[in-house]
């Protein structure tokens, strides 16, 4: 469809998401669905629905992946989760085969209203590259006609020429603007509570969907999540709103300071393989005794980070109970038991209606072995690294994996996602809903494993099998190829046969 047509169309369908007359049917079909039946969702993003046609791609998603909710990039600013397929990677068999580089930007693809957003400096958010088209008013009519959910998906990921950005940057160690956006400052905080209620007061979605990826400084200082370097100097946050935060928990700022000074240091002389003389676990486990301000100011992130999650949830429901709310829970707490120690699945269930949990099997072997690597080369540098991950793989209860040089190769088991899964519901007893997120093409090295039918298949029969409440098929639809999506929808389908 040329775009111009494409968009009047979408114009005519957002004149529709209002009084969609099958709304009726959607909850009728929905109240029918047996309570035993698992919710089967895929993340998407806008241009999917631009390049391939709305209804041809709720097709294509029904009938290849047995899906039956559409989680729908709105907000981000990243490639992870809108626009077509990353830059290097082979394209997809299925949507545009040219890259959209040069004209991805990202921001908000629906349509912000004015009034959600008083109290932030994040007023100017419209997603440009599609022209007026508002993608939520576009896709919910026409999934919700076919009985199929749609939660907006908003993730922490900016640019900094984003109108506003720029005065709500974090603060590094050493008082420089960094490039995320301090989850301590009001004005950020007042943008997500506004942006998950104008999305669920705008539209009849079925709730959201919130990512957030961003670690705090113990983690970054130590690059111990996936695709991280080791950036010990550039650690945050220390700005004035943090500052304040950590006087009302009499957390000192200065020791808290002159902790990641030191932390810094030994990680720089670890690189080096300057072996300090009780050996480099020992001064790291030094440094976090003498210097608890370390641990303290790690977990002042973390709360930044669950309070605006808390918040999201309180605004969301304050627009509808029944909203749904899920949480994203990152992939480094699959492989980082330190990361484990800070995520308490019973805690975090309080908060939301379900949790998305990564079990991304293919590029986690890749991810884990970096991780390995990284933690290595510093903390624990005086044990082999396969030692290490041997040790690592009994601490977090993996079975046998492949050795750290196959790893990448290799990807992990379907084993791993049936663990992971099972562990996440023992974690949230009962208390919410638990998805474990699918890998599906999700893009690795030249080298590294790449999704197939069988992979795609046993990992979606290990999830269900473990007893997950569903899935949702990450990362997202412009990566993935058809025969794997088919994989998947074969797998649920078997599954349903019992
Ligand atoms: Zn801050």
């Amino acid at each position: 469809m040329h775009r111009r047509d494409f968009i009047k169309k979408s114009a005519g369908l957002a004149a529709l998401a209002g009084a969609s007359p099958f709304a009726d049917l959607a909850s009728v079909a929905a109240a029918e669905t047996p309570a035993r039946r698992k919710t089967i969702g895929i993340q998407i993003g806008a241009v999917s629905f631009v390049d391939e046609g709305t209804d041809k791609v709720l097709d294509i998603l029904q009938e290849r992946g047995a899906v039956d909710t559409v989680y729908l990039t709105t907000f981000t600013y990243g490639r992870g989760l809108a626009g077509r397929q990353i830059p290097g990677q082979p394209f997809p068999d299925h949507g545009a085969q040219e890259s959209d580089e040069k004209t991805f930007h990202g921001g908000n693809y629906a349509t912000p209203h004015a009034e959600f957003y008083r109290d932030t400096v994040l007023k100017q958010t419209r997603a440009p590259e599609h022209g007026d088209l508002d993608i939520v008013a576009n896709v919910l009519p026409a999934a919700q006609k076919r009985g199929m959910r749609v939660f907006c998906s908003i993730e922490d990921v900016f640019r900094s020429d984003a109108p506003g950005v720029k005065e709500l940057t974090e603060v590094d160690l050493q008082g420089r603007q960094a490039g995320g956006l301090c989850l301590c400052h009001p004005d950020v905080r007042a943008f997500w509570t506004g942006l998950a209620t104008d999305l669920c007061k705008s539209y009849d979605i079925d709730g959201i969907l919130f990512f957030n990826e961003r670690n705090g400084p113990l983690l970054n200082a130590l690059g111990a999540s996936h695709a991280q370097s080791i950036a010990s100097s550039r650690v945050t946050c220390f700005c004035e709103h943090h500052q304040r935060a950590a006087k009302e928990r009499g957390i000192d700022f200065e020791r808290a300071r002159q902790g990641y000074q030191k932390l810094d240091q030994f990680i720089q002389a670890a690189l080096k393989g300057q072996r300090p003389s009780d050996g480099y676990f020992v001064e790291f486990w030094r440094l976090l005794v003498e210097w608890p301000e370390i641990i303290a100011w790690d977990r002042l992130f973390d709360a930044a980070k669950h309070q605006v999650l808390a918040e999201v949830n309180a605004a969301v429901k304050r627009v509808r109970p029944g909203l749904q709310v899920g949480f994203h829970i990152e992939h480094v707490n699959s492989f980082n038991p330190i990361f484990r120690a800070t995520r308490n699945y019973a805690e975090l269930a309080t908060m939301a209606d379900f949790l998305k949990v990564v079990v991304y099997n293919n590029c986690g072997g890749e991810r884990y072995a970096n991780f390995i690597r990284n933690v290595g080369s510093t903390a624990f540098r005086d044990v082999p690294k396969e030692e290490l991950l041997r040790f690592n793989n009994r601490l977090l209860n993996y079975g046998d994996e492949a050795t750290l040089d196959e790893l990448a190769t290799a990807g992990l088991s379907p084993g791993y996602v049936f663990r992971e899964t099972q562990r996440a519901l023992a974690g949230v007893q009962g208390k919410c809903k638990v998805l474990p997120g699918i890998d599906i093409g999700i893009p690795t090295g030249a080298k590294s494993r790449k999704a197939s039918p069988e992979d795609t298949y046993a990992a979606v029969a290990a999830a269900l099998k473990a007893g997950a409440d569903g899935l949702i098929l990450s990362r997202k639809y412009s990566e993935m190829r058809l025969e794997n999506l088919k994989a998947a929808g074969r797998a649920v389908r078997d599954s349903q046969k019992g």
